[in-house]
């Protein structure tokens, strides 16, 4: 980080007179751009795009006496002390280059959420990982509000961070969703607790390098104050906890689908375990609700539930809350919603599985599974994925644009799993998909839509197609 008066982490912070620039219009940028202004920063917005939407976008600004930049998001504006960028910006830009030359400090939304809470604001606890974030903060929320304090999910879900740390509404603790990016922005965030769920190769283009990625989901561990929870499953999550300079006491506590061993939470006969809070680890361990608690009760999901627990347990929140909290969860839509039964088979819509390591784990839920897949496949390949699946499969449906990828990764690994491959990305097409899929089905099977890929060749997005979906199965139920 460079000098000056920006760099100081001492509240409350003073942003008067520092002329500061937003990179980029957006989500991130526009709230920001006004807190700042507001604060009596001089602002500057700069952006890549100058179509007409990005004009509509930067008026509302102008009016406020705020300086936007339409199409030049490289040039480092004159005189700037101070850079908060919009964290899906990637940091081989040349305008950070010229930021580090200047020695001006660069912050993402978090960051600038981070440094302008005020004096005694709710603590964060964190949770970051490659999949299962928004389900885990939000069961974790569902936690904390079971046990009485006032909180919220926020993040790229729900309430956003600024509005949070800066709105009316007072809170004891906030259940925090970071993304790997947002992490690489927030250099000074210290949190409560935190939680890396697992570690995938992911965004792998961005970062750089998977080294890189770790590294930046890693950064949600430094200056823990309580508790770094892993994944014992996932040595690499354990590493990054050992890697992590954090505050004296503070502890490292696994989860695991298995026995937990000492300081670790865990699955006992169809309980979940806590041997991490409890008054002696080593003799004692505290149930906290059963399996059948958390929805859906697949695998990774079970996961979610033991690190939002951890969490939960390190902010010293008791036992029944846990339960009460799982209970009333629901998870949000598109992520392993049962949609109708038809003729003996249960048709699953996890639209959201955008990418291997989250279509594993919910192929890993299901036997025998006829599985509908493909869609943008954004760099990944699926030899390990049908690998690990392929005992699972009845069959495989594919649509979208990369689908030739999964269909040779299923000639070689599953040559024996028939696959329809289906030749269009028109809007008809995935009652075709569903119709195969069914055709393949027998009673007892599960038909599972976990394309393993992004939406956007064939739809809006993810929500979009795991409607479809749905539409499909109930006109072939009528
Ligand atoms: P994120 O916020 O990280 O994208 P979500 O909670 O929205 O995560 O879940 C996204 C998808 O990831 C789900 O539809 C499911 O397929 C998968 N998933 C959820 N939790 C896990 C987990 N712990 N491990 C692997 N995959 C998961």
């Amino acid at each position: 980080m460079g000098s000056g008066q920006v760099t100081s982490t001492s509240a409350p912070l003073d942003l008067r007179g520092t002329h500061v620039t937003v990179a980029g219009l957006g989500v991130s940028g526009i709230p920001a751009a006004k807190v700042l202004h507001a604060r009596g920063a001089v602002v500057t917005v700069v952006n890549d795009g100058d179509d007409d939407r990005a004009r509509e976008q930067a008026a509302p600004l102008e009016a406020l006496g705020i300086t936007v930049r339409l199409g030049d998001g490289a040039t480092l504006p004159e005189g700037t002390e101070l850079i908060v960028t919009a964290p899906g910006w990637q940091p081989d830009k040349p305008l950070f280059r010229a930021a580090e030359q200047a020695g001006v400090p660069v912050w993402g939304d978090v960051e600038l959420a981070w440094r302008l809470r005020g004096p005694g604001a709710a603590p964060w606890l964190a949770v970051t990982g490659t999949n299962g974030k928004t389900t885990t903060v939000q069961m974790l929320a569902a936690i904390l509000k079971a046990a009485g304090l006032r909180t919220a999910a926020v993040g790229n879900i729900g309430v956003s961070l600024l509005d949070a740390v800066l709105g009316e509404e007072e809170y004891d603790v906030l259940a925090v969703e970071l993304s790997s990016y947002q992490l690489h922005w927030a250099p000074s965030l210290r949190a409560h607790s935190a939680a890396v769920l697992n570690l995938a190769p992911d965004h792998l283009d961005w970062h750089g390098s998977m080294a890189a990625y770790a590294a930046d989901k890693g950064r949600i561990y430094e200056g823990n104050q309580v508790a770094c929870v892993y994944n014992v499953a996932d040595r690499r999550t354990e590493d990054l906890v050992r890697e992590a300079d954090v505050e004296e006491g503070c502890r490292a506590v696994g989860f695991t689908l298995g026995t937990p061993a000492p300081s670790q939470l865990g699955v006992v006969e169809g309980i979940l375990v806590d041997r991490a809070f409890v008054a002696d680890r080593h003799k004692n361990a505290q149930e906290l609700a059963e399996v059948a608690d958390v929805d859906p009760p697949a695998p990774h999901n079970i996961a979610n539930a033991l690190a939002a627990a951890a969490l939960a347990r390190a902010f010293g929140v008791p036992a029944a809350a846990v339960r009460e909290g799982l209970r009333n969860f629901r998870p949000d839509a598109h992520r392993i919603a049962h949609v109708a039964d038809l003729d003996g088979v249960a048709y699953v819509d996890d639209s959201k599985a955008t990418n291997t390591h989250a279509a594993e784990a919910s192929l890993a839920s299901y036997e025998p599974i006829v599985w509908i897949a493909g869609g943008l496949a954004k760099g990944a390949t699926f030899g390990e994925l049908v690998t690990r699946s392929a005992k699972r499969l009845r069959g495989a449906v594919l649509i979208g644009a990369d689908r030739a990828l999964i269909r040779e990764a299923l000639a070689r690994h599953a040559p024996e799993v028939p696959v329809v491959d289906l030749d269009r990305t028109d809007t008809g097409a995935m009652l075709q998909a569903v119709t195969e899929a069914k055709r393949l089905a027998q009673p007892g099977d599960t038909v599972l839509l976990a394309p393993a890929c992004a939406s956007m060749d064939m739809f809006t997005n993810y929500n979009q197609r795991g409607d479809a979906f749905a539409a499909a199965v109930r006109e072939l139920g009528a």
